[in-house]
Parts: structure tokens; sequence; C-alpha cells
């Protein structure tokens, strides 16, 4: 997300080569200083390319649990940790990366732009009609109640992103608790 000439990437491609040109395209035709990368969670569809953001000095913060992760499985390891929530500046404005419970893993978190109405939800959030993906690292018992925990918490969303396909809106709340109710 991007506002008056900052923006903070969430999530970073999957390798080295795509993260590169992100960041040349932020630099270079949005105009935009690169405040900050947010992984969501540790799996390398979120930090898989974070290597060259830290190359080009670009600060990387991250839940604890996926700094843990992350060195456990010797990926590349976000700098900055946070235990809860933390909110970033971006040009006038702030975001929030906050955690509210397991779900496609137990580190994954979200970020909301309250300025767009944004949240990015990553993993933890589907696309419409999308399957329950990879759960080898899940708990899937949790994952409606963390879902439920979001939408009560940020009822003024407009725009929903999912980690992977098409974004939508409030909706992909209600398709991801109702993929995972557990009775
Ligand atoms: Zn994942």
């Amino acid at each position: 997300m991007t506002n008056n000439n900052e923006a903070i990437v969430i999530d970073t491609p999957t390798n080295e080569k795509s993260s590169k040109e992100l960041i040349h395209w932020i630099k270079e035709t949005l105009n935009c200083k690169i405040n900050a990368i947010v992984p969501t969670h540790f799996h390398d569809d979120c930090l898989g390319g974070l290597k060259v953001f830290q190359e080009n000095d670009i600060p990387s913060y991250a839940y604890l649990k996926t700094i843990k992760f992350a060195q456990e499985n010797k990926f590349t390891v976000p700098e900055n940790g946070f235990s809860d929530s933390l909110i970033l500046k971006v040009g006038d404005e702030t975001i929030i990366a906050k955690f509210f419970g397991e779900g496609h893993t137990k580190d994954n978190i979200i970020c909301y732009f309250p300025y767009e109405h944004v949240l990015f939800g990553g993993c933890l959030i589907k696309a419409r009609n999308a399957s329950k993906g990879y759960l080898g690292d899940s708990n899937v018992k949790d994952w409606s109640k963390t879902v439920k925990r979001i939408k009560k918490e940020y009822q003024d969303v407009k725009v929903v992103v999912p980690g992977h396909g098409d974004l939508g809106d409030k909706k992909l709340l209600d398709y991801t608790i109702k993929l995972f109710k557990t009775q």
C-alpha cells in the first residue's frame, strides 16, 4: 500500500527475481520509498524474497513466531519482531499488523490500512470459491474463530485481499468462516 510517496509491502513475492522487479517498480514507476516489508507468515509466499528486500536496506517486521519459524526452517529471518500488534507509518497514514489467532499457520497475521479500509488477509483469508489449500502447518479447529475476531474488529472493512486469488469484500471473511466451520 502507498501514501504520499511512501510504500509498505505486505508479503514478498515467492522468489528473488520477482522481488527485485517489484522493488524496482515501486521505486521507479510509483516513485515511492519503501518503508517496510511485512511477511504475514513464515511460508515462502510471504518471505521467499526477503533477502532482496534486506539487500535494498528495507526494514522487515514480523510476528515473533514468524521469526522463530523462519529460524527453525533456515529461511531468511525478518529483522524486527512484534508480540501482538504493530503500527507502521506510511506517508501521512498508518497500517496495523496484528495477530488474531491461528489458522493457515500458527503465526499468520493480517494487516489493516484504515485510511482505505483495506484488509490484507494473507493465506488466512480465502478468495471466493477457493479450496482450503495447504494444511500442513494449519490449525483448522481455530481457523473460523480467528476470522470471526477479525470480522468483529474491522466492521468498516471495504476491501479484503486474500493471500491468493482475486480481492473481494467482507464476503471473503464469511466465506472463510464457513469453509472452516467445525460443527
Ligand atoms: Zn502459507
